[in-house]
């Protein structure tokens, strides 16, 4: 049975001081329980301090593609694993709309994730635009292809996906479960024309204005595997509700 996979993307947000309380809420509260964090790159070494030992994993929420060298504000794989981080986000929408990501930079980013041992979270999604236009499936077909052509299918089993609309993220509107349910079952047939096993396995997260209020009936889908949730993620019994409710 695939694996379902609840992760948390803190984006800018966080302090020293409200990070501690966050965390000291949810670490007892999902114990025993699998769950990630991806949280913003100063505050690594304070999580991984904080959920060392524990059921939460940790990660970041972009990398460099390069491994080391002139790259100046970047930061590599390698020392992402320094700070024991297990996941690092690759292709949100908002590196890829606001800070120029093409498909190839994604794909080179999750290719450098893969190399050192870390496992991608790679985010796929179509606009508002896209989707009314009726190309949703063209656009997550091609962001989804650029990573297959340069690590090959057999490299998702070492990946996870999220399935991001991005007209719901942190806008507060929701995909119906059925919307959500009709991309995840395409990307997951997408992938079985290539690899059955593959497709099988994959965990195929659903992101955008998640929250404990509307997190079953999306994880009651046959297709979503977990979610990556932003704004919850910050609010400790709302991650927690979101978990469980994916446990369940
Ligand atoms: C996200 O940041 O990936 C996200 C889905 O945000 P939100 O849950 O706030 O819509």
């Amino acid at each position: 049975m695939r694996k379902k996979l609840v992760a948390g993307n803190w984006k800018m947000h966080g302090s020293l001081t409200d990070n501690a309380a966050l965390l000291s809420a949810i670490k007892p509260a999902l114990a025993g329980m699998e769950a990630v964090v991806c949280v913003p790159f100063p505050y690594l070494a304070q999580v991984q301090a904080a959920l060392s030992g524990s059921s939460i994993a940790w990660g970041a929420q972009n990398l460099s593609d390069q491994p080391k060298g002139a790259f100046t504000g970047e930061v590599s794989a390698a020392m992402l694993l320094d700070f024991g981080c297990k996941y690092v986000i690759v292709g949100h929408s908002e590196r890829r709309s606001l800070f120029g990501e093409t498909d190839a930079v994604v794909a080179r980013k999750y290719v450098a994730a893969q190399a050192a041992g870390l496992t991608p979270i790679l985010c796929v999604g179509e606009s508002l635009e896209e989707r009314e236009a009726g190309i949703t499936e063209r656009i997550v077909a091609r962001q989804i292809d650029a990573v297959i052509e340069a690590a090959g299918v057999a490299s998702l089993a070492r990946a996870v996906l999220a399935y991001e609309p991005v007209w719901a993220i942190g806008t507060g509107k929701t995909a119906t479960p059925e919307q959500a349910q009709a991309v995840h079952a395409f990307i997951r047939s997408k992938i079985a024309a290539l690899n059955a096993t593959i497709a099988d396995g994959l965990t195929i997260q659903y992101g955008g204005s998640v929250k404990a209020s509307n997190a079953a009936e999306l994880l009651a889908q046959p297709d979503i595997d977990g979610g990556l949730i932003g704004g919850a993620s910050l609010i400790a019994d709302e991650f927690v509700a979101i978990c469980k409710a994916a446990a369940n």
